[in-house]
């Protein structure tokens, strides 16, 4: 006998509609969370404003009301947690999971705290826990950080970004906005195209007045207390620096899944296996939900889209048990 028909782990936006669901249909669940309530809202950049517009924000058709046209980290956090308390949503908070193994026709699932067993496990551990690294010396002084969180602490301060992509250009114009010397570094010849388009003028606007710098078809190659190493199309330039900002995007914990059992594709993107009509992957009743789908692809899914993953999963659970 399983002391659960469902264990969720993560109590991200999906992780938490699948605990909706789940209630919904009676099934006895529980989710397991390893830091606080939506974690990695909790971690984004403090004054970082959704490009989703509210209602594509909420699970289980629980209405999101925000006044803004794009709602704030606060907001969500705030939407997400009653949620959650309204709802009694069953979430173990502070308690990571550390092995899911195969137990007869359902699955085992060592925490630090404690076993559970479960007919049914859903994997919804999203991508912001682990960073990709620029692999340079002096990445790991204290002085870089692959989480921004908020500009103040760097005025009048020499700050390089690393990366074009959202993350970096909003980390780029609020450091300048409190007065930090910004440089940014650019793999590419632009800013990113996935840049929010109402976002994307006010940084070409900066980089086309000086106002923040740029080097583009650049990489960082070192970083020492007073100074940062670029590879520019010119040579190597050193410029002083007192922080670095390095953007550069997270990944799933792929060695999780694996060492789980889920097959992985070769592919670059490093996918992992799951149905798309159920999100069930190779190992029956263990399931994916969430952002953690798309592998080294975090840009594929995001709340909107991949919120229709627990029903999903839910509808496959019920149909399997009324035979
Ligand atoms: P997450 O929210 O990441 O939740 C996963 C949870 O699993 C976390 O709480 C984590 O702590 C927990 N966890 C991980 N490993 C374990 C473990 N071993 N044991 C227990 N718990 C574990 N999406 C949008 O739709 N709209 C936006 O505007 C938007 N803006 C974004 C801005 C930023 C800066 C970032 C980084 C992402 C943004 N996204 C946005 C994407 C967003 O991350 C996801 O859409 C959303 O958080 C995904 O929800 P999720 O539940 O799949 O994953």
């Amino acid at each position: 006998t399983f002391a659960y028909d469902v264990l969720i782990i993560g109590a991200g936006p999906i992780g938490l509609a699948t605990a909706l669901a789940a209630q919904q249909a009676n099934l006895k669940y529980v989710v397991i969370e390893k830091g606080t309530l939506v974690n990695s809202l909790y971690n984004y950049p403090v004054h970082m404003t959704f490009f989703s517009t509210s209602e594509r924000l909420e699970i289980g058709g629980i209405p999101f009301v925000s006044i803004n046209r794009r709602p704030s980290r606060l907001e969500a956090m705030e939407y997400y947690r009653r949620v959650a308390t309204a709802h009694k949503l069953h979430v173990n908070l502070f308690e990571k999971v550390e092995k899911v193994t195969t137990n007869g026709n359902g699955y085992t699932v060592i925490t630090e705290k404690a076993t559970y067993t479960a007919t049914h496990v859903v994997i919804a551990t999203g991508f912001f826990d682990i960073e990709n690294r620029l692999d340079i010396p002096g990445e790991d002084l204290p002085k870089v950080t692959h989480y921004y969180k908020e500009p103040h602490f760097y005025t009048m301060q020499h700050v390089v970004v690393v990366g074009a992509n959202n993350s970096s250009v909003d980390a780029a114009l609020e450091t300048y906005r409190k007065g930090a010397h910004v440089t940014m570094v650019i793999r590419d010849g632009e800013i990113g195209s996935r840049v929010k388009y109402w976002v994307r003028p006010d940084m070409e606007n900066r980089i086309k007045e000086g106002s923040v710098k740029v080097y583009f078809h650049s990489s960082l190659t070192a970083i020492r207390p007073d100074s940062v190493d670029i590879q520019t199309p010119d040579g190597l330039v050193t410029i002083p620096n007192d922080y670095v900002l390095a953007m550069t995007g997270y990944r799933p914990d792929l060695p999780f899944l694996a060492d789980t059992g889920i097959e992985i594709a070769p592919a670059s993107n490093q996918c992992p296996t799951y149905n798309p009509d159920t999100m069930e992957t190779n190992l029956p009743n263990l399931y994916l939900a969430g952002v953690v789908c798309g592998g080294l692809d975090t840009h594929v899914w995001f709340i909107e889209n991949s919120r229709e993953h627990a029903e999903k999963i839910v509808a496959k659970i019920v149909r399997e048990r009324a035979g």
